[in-house]
């Protein structure tokens, strides 16, 4: 027997998420514990025309798993994590979806095993991360999720359950895909034509690259495609020490030339170990800087820390929190390369703060956590919907955007904080409206934000997704027509339009 639950108050917790997005409800809430469950619950619900919304954790803040009607098929029961073995590579995991990434990562930890993807808010579900190709900190060294999944077990809306391993089904050259079901049926679509823009994270729509692996188009789907119920994962060897810092500036034109700096430096480094040019790399001795994760705050959002760290110093105008992996015979020399880079572009060194211990670090990346739990707090407080961008550029269009958010936010007398992934030329500006009339006047800007990143060749969604917030956006940066090849995408996955309805797609698309 499935759990089910249909009383209201037993459910309230299922039909929100980190979005704020009221008004969300659904007649019951099932709770299966197995794929054969989970693919009777969707062929019931497309038989009967019923709308199933897939639930994470609900830390999602784009309204993904915020269903209007039908039921909440919620994967807290499929927590299972089967098993973890080491290899010459680090490893492998396979694990289901309700997994909390918080348990996992602490399970890794005495195995000496690192799950690089680390969205900020750690309480999420592996499967709500591959359902948003989540990324966080550490994607500027190692990419988001979708490079960590080697095999996924998915339940599609008719109820035919599909194992797709990575290097083992692949689109045609004219975008055609093909997948057998068990039934003996198959699958037939056509990949959308758009190119993806190039930027280091994108999260806005389906997947789509020439010859592609079909693996890939189910991460990043946001609850569309079919449930991801159980996934293989590569791990990789824990670092063996690491040195973190939470730096000061007392302006932005040196912060922004020491993260120019150190991102230029860490992408050399990483190309030296990638091409394999060892006896050049020995030669050189000294070991360059490779950072893991390049954060930034602009002063309005350290003013928000200022209420919960007195220590942030009050002369300073932003600030960089950076990681980088250390050996017991590099971290000295690694530190003073850092330093020096804080010297040569006028980091107020004194004042900032370095951990080279865990538990220091834990406290530098709470630090991190702080701000957008400070910015929820605050859309919670004057009950107005999130006004957060999470749109990236290429590299050579970052500080134009950045002046661009700046200059319009500061003559626009709205309060406003801009911090996040600069290594990866990603900052969230969140608009911090008081009142409706505020509210209107942030979404007008954040309307201006969206056709600027598209106009420079960026993505409107670098890691929270679509779901039903930014669909409007998503028209912006792809056609109608590209729009149309999606939802017929949809289609042949989900012929009766039951799966994460309101996700991606507005109801005309796919009526
Ligand atoms: C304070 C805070 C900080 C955050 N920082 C980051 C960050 O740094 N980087 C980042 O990428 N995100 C970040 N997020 C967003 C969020 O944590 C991620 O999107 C996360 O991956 C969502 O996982 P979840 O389990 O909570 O999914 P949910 O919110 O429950 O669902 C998200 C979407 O995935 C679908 N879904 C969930 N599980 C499945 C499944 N098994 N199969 C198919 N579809 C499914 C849902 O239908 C929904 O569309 C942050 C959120 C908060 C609140």
């Amino acid at each position: 027997m499935m759990l089910s639950k249909s009383n209201p108050d037993e459910i309230q917790s299922f039909v929100s998420d980190a979005s704020y997005l009221p008004g969300g409800f659904a007649s019951r809430v099932i709770f299966p514990e197995s794929a054969a469950q989970v693919a009777e619950v969707l062929a019931s619900a497309t038989r009967e025309g019923t709308p199933v919304t897939v639930s994470g954790a609900g830390t999602g803040t784009v309204a993904g798993r915020v269903p209007f009607g039908g039921y909440v098929l919620a994967t807290d029961r499929l927590n299972k994590i089967k098993n973890i073995v080491k290899d010459e590579a680090g490893g492998r995991a396979v694990v289901e979806a309700g997994v909390v990434l918080a348990d996992f990562q602490r399970l890794l930890e005495p195995e000496a095993l690192l799950y690089p993807p680390d969205p900020t808010e750690r309480s999420c579900f592996l499967g709500g991360n591959i359902a948003t190709n989540a990324s966080g900190a550490r994607t500027f060294k190692y990419g988001p999720t979708r490079n960590y999944v080697e095999r996924l077990r998915i339940a599609l809306a008719t109820g035919d359950l599909i194992d797709l391993r990575r290097g083992e089904l692949r689109a045609d050259a004219r975008g055609r895909i093909e997948i057998p079901l068990q039934s003996g049926r198959t699958i037939e679509a056509r990949l959308p034509s758009y190119r993806m823009p190039q930027v280091r994270k994108h999260a806005s729509g389906y997947y789509v690259a020439p010859s592609m692996d079909v693996l890939d188009l189910f991460i990043g789907s946001e609850g569309t495609l079919g449930v991801v119920v159980e996934a293989e994962l590569r791990l990789l060897p824990k670092p063996h020490g690491l040195l973190s810092g939470v730096v000061f500036f007392a302006s932005n034109e040196s912060l922004l030339g020491f993260v120019a700096d150190a991102r230029s430096a860490s992408l050399k480094t990483r190309q030296y170990q990638q091409s394999g040019v060892v006896e050049e790399w020995n030669l050189r001795q000294s070991p360059s800087i490779d950072a893991r994760a390049l954060e930034y705050f602009d002063s309005e959002s350290l003013s928000f820390l200022r209420q919960k760290y007195e220590a942030v110093p009050a002369g300073s105008a932003g600030a960089v929190f950076f990681e980088q992996e250390t050996t017991s015979g590099t971290e000295d020399l690694l530190m003073t390369e850092w330093l020096a880079r804080l010297e040569r572009h006028q980091a107020l060194a004194d004042e900032s703060w370095f951990a080279t211990t865990e538990q220091d670090q834990e406290k530098l990346r709470d630090f991190r956590h702080q701000l957008p739990v400070l910015m929820n707090e605050w859309f919670a407080r004057y009950k107005q919907r999130k006004v957060s961008t999470d749109m990236a550029v290429p590299d050579e269009e970052f500080a134009g955007m950045l002046s661009f958010y700046d200059d319009t936010l500061r003559a626009s007398d709205l309060k406003y904080t801009i911090f996040g992934h600069i290594g990866d030329n990603h900052v969230h500006v969140n608009i911090l409206p008081r009142d409706d009339a505020e509210a209107a006047k942030a979404w007008e800007i954040y309307m201006q934000f969206v056709r600027r990143a598209v106009k420079v060749g960026g993505t409107i969604s670098a890691e929270h997704g679509i779901g039903k917030l930014k669909r409007e956006y998503l028209r912006e940066m792809y056609g109608e027509g590209d729009l149309r090849e999606m939802a017929a995408l949809k289609r042949a996955f989900d012929p009766a339009g039951i799966l994460g309805r309101g996700n991606i797609f507005s109801k005309d698309l796919l009526s």
